[in-house]
């Protein structure tokens, strides 16, 4: 186990700040604390961050970390940290390493034994779920779905069974093929997507995937989350894998053990399936 220290020691440090989504309102007092804590900030787009850091009032030396440089960006940034100072890590929008940057670099800092810290802040996902309307007790956040629909298709496969919630980030020009191959992987389901959060033309269009699908073609701009009902199973499903389990008793196994393979094959509860097997049996 590994302990560490807090954002109030100073030294080497990698701090972890979120950025607005769209509203600037949205820096708070103790992120613009961290910001000003840092020597150096380490970002996704240096013009980006650049922008808001001169919005902010704020000046500090920026350094260029990205997907496509970090096997160079990372060593640089683990130097300033071995020489004592506090790197800022910060992308476009929201939170670093939520689909963005950061990663490997925050993996990278704690094999050091450096401290990793991270602030509160804005993140798309977070904001689209909670006013989605949809069960928000238990959710998954997938992120962005693979461009090509062939092999979107087979990420949904994997995920059509599961009960929770779904969160997923889409670019405008992707999303009515998405939706459409939602709608028919995962069935019509209820969903929720909020475009444009924080921002003027803020919007959140709640139904089904198959009638946000035809808004969608009808042409929705902006930056977007999509919420996703999780998969329900219904009387008919549960009948069909109580036989399934049967089966597999027949063949020696035991309730149990029986009653968990059936459960990771159809995303049914385990417990619940053993349960109905036992007052079938009563
Ligand atoms: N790191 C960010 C976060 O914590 O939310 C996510 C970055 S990811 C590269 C960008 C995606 O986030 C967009 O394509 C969109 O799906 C979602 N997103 C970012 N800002 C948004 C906004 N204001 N409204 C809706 N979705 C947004």
């Amino acid at each position: 186990m590994k302990r560490q220290k807090s954002f109030s020691d100073t030294g080497a440090r990698l701090l972890l700040i979120p950025s607005p989504i769209g509203n600037l309102s949205e820096v708070s007092g103790r992120i613009r604390e961290a910001v000003e804590a840092c020597d150096v900030i380490a970002c996704e787009d240096t013009r980006n961050t650049g922008k808001l850091l001169s919005l902010l009032q704020i000046r500090k030396p920026l350094i260029s970390h990205h997907e496509h440089n970090q096997s160079s960006s990372i060593p640089r940034i683990l130097e300033e940290l071995t020489a004592g100072h506090t790197v800022g890590v910060m992308s476009d929008a929201g939170y670093p390493v939520i689909s963005d940057p950061g990663q490997n670099l925050v993996r990278a800092v704690i094999e050091q034994d450096i401290p990793v810290i991270s602030f509160s802040g804005p993140n798309a996902a977070l904001n689209a779920l909670v006013a989605s309307g949809l069960d928000a007790r238990h959710y998954l956040f997938y992120g962005f779905t693979d461009s090509k629909s062939s092999r979107r298709r087979k990420e949904l496969e994997q995920l059509k069974n599961l009960p929770w919630t779904l969160v997923f980030y889409e670019a405008p020009h992707r999303i009515a093929q998405c939706l459409a191959d939602m709608e028919e992987v995962l069935g019509n389901r209820q969903a929720c997507l909020a475009r444009e959060l924080t921002k003027k033309f803020e919007e959140y269009l709640r139904g089904t995937l198959q009638e946000l699908r035809q808004a969608a073609e009808d042409g929705l701009k902006g930056e977007m989350v999509l919420v996703v009902a999780g998969h329900e199973p219904e009387e008919a499903d549960e009948a069909a894998a109580c036989r399934q389990v049967k089966e597999l008793m027949a063949q020696g196994m035991k309730p149990k053990a029986a009653a968990k393979q059936v459960a990771k094959e159809t995303g049914l509860s385990a417990n619940g399936l053993y349960q109905l097997i036992l007052k079938e049996q009563d």
